[in-house]
């Protein structure tokens, strides 16, 4: 066994690895693609090299063949120390992340039904990952963990009591490991401590959620039930009218085809008509593509309502907070979404908007911004790099606990 902490990020037919060492720092990822499809491939990133794997490879298939790709290159010298992976759906079981036993399992499991898509996948990579090292110690840390302190003004819906109670019809939340980085981060940068230090952390990559985060706690979130609700993303709706099934469903197109339209077709690329990519949208939008120009347009516009809508769960503000892929690099809806938040005193200075960096701490407000604004990059790999060796250094601690 070496002493380095393996991350597991296992989607439907893609699975990332990430390679820390006792440090936590990064010492290589990996890549694989198209599983359970012909034409399966995977690449390690230390070299930019690709690992081959069997016709149609399987997840255990693609992580035994890129931990030996590891080993074979000298980044691992033997199992890991500890091994940390990313599931989506905790429900209401899991406050926090949990050394994986037949328990966790049963009750990662029982959680499916509410991630269909994302627990049986994160499970597959566990159930490999177990065969593959039996003896590591191994942690899921859940997306939607963080955000079990939400009270329940927060995470009920208006509908009829039993539609919790029955069904665990509620709002969970995701991101939950990006917003916590988030409210460390803010705090570090803004010279606080997390339990002193309240933020709105809007994190915009292909998904996109915002949390409000009050005193180091998540109290309200955008997405709900499922990663659905909420902001416009990348091909994914955010909010709408519940009705859009039953009249959708009066033209001829079934409940099915209307979640998969939500879920794939809608967001960016289904205003735009061309991409769920912001970077070429922007490019459109240049060149007067008017519905990419909308698409930005709608974007930035239902962020700044929420961000406005967020402050009502929060006494106090220290930091509004930008990451993800979009909120990390585009100065435009940064910009844009701060032109609808005149109201709340927020100003963005261009040059730093346009220039963040270390020498700023990733400040982008003006001197005269009743709050700040910050660009923080996010790092949900590390935080799960953490929480597995924390959980694996307390299980030798206490071997029964
Ligand atoms: P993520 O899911 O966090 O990897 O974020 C993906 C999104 O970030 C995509 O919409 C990308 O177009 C967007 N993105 C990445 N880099 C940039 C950039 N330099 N400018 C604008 N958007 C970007």
């Amino acid at each position: 066994m070496d002493d380095s902490i393996l991350v597991v990020n296992c989607g439907s037919s893609s699975l990332k690895l990430a390679l820390f060492d006792h440090d936590h720092q990064k010492i290589a990822s990996a890549l694989a693609e198209r599983l359970n499809q012909s034409g399966a491939l995977a690449r390690i990133s230390a070299d930019d090299s690709s690992v081959p794997l069997p016709a149609r490879a399987n997840h255990e298939q693609a992580l035994a063949a890129l931990i030996n790709a590891f080993k074979d290159r000298g980044l691992m010298t033997g199992e890991p120390a500890a091994i940390g992976h990313r599931v989506v759906h905790g429900g209401e079981t899991f406050r926090e992340a949990s050394l994986i036993d037949d328990e966790t399992i049963a009750a990662i499991e029982h959680c499916s039904a509410l991630a269909p898509l994302h627990n049986p996948v994160n499970l597959a990579g566990i159930r490999a990952m177990k065969a593959l090292c039996p003896d590591v110690p191994q942690v899921a840390v859940f997306d939607t963990a963080y955000h079990q302190t939400l009270p329940p003004r927060a995470f009920r819906y208006a509908l009829p009591e039993h539609c919790y109670r029955d069904w665990g019809v509620r709002r969970y939340g995701f991101h939950g490991t990006s917003h916590a980085f988030m409210a460390q981060q803010a705090a570090r940068l803004l010279g606080k401590t997390p339990a002193t230090t309240s933020i709105i952390s809007a994190h915009l990559g292909n998904g996109c959620s915002i949390t409000a985060i009050r005193d180091g706690i998540s109290v309200d979130t955008s997405m709900g039930l499922t990663p659905l609700e909420g902001l416009v993303m990348g091909t994914r709706s955010g909010d709408v009218d519940p009705s859009v099934f039953d009249y959708l469903s009066s033209r001829g197109v079934s409940a099915s085809e209307t979640h998969k339209m939500l879920n794939n077709d809608s967001g960016l690329l289904g205003l735009s008509g061309q991409t769920n990519d912001m970077r070429t949208l922007c490019d459109l939008a240049d060149h007067g593509h008017e519905p990419s120009r909308l698409a930005i347009d709608v974007f930035c516009f239902r962020l700044a309502r929420y961000i406005g809508a967020m402050t009502a769960s929060l006494g106090q503000l220290d930091a509004l907070v930008f990451t993800g892929g979009i909120g990390e690099n585009s100065a435009r809806v940064r910009q844009e979404t701060a032109r609808h938040l005149r109201l709340l005193g927020i100003e963005l200075e261009p040059d730093l908007n346009r220039n963040h960096g270390r020498w700023s701490d990733g400040r982008i407000n003006t001197a005269d911004s009743r709050y700040p604004v910050l660009v923080i990059p996010t790092n949900e790999e590390l935080v799960i790099a953490r929480e597995a060796d924390r959980l694996a250094a307390a299980r030798h601690v206490n071997p029964d606990g």
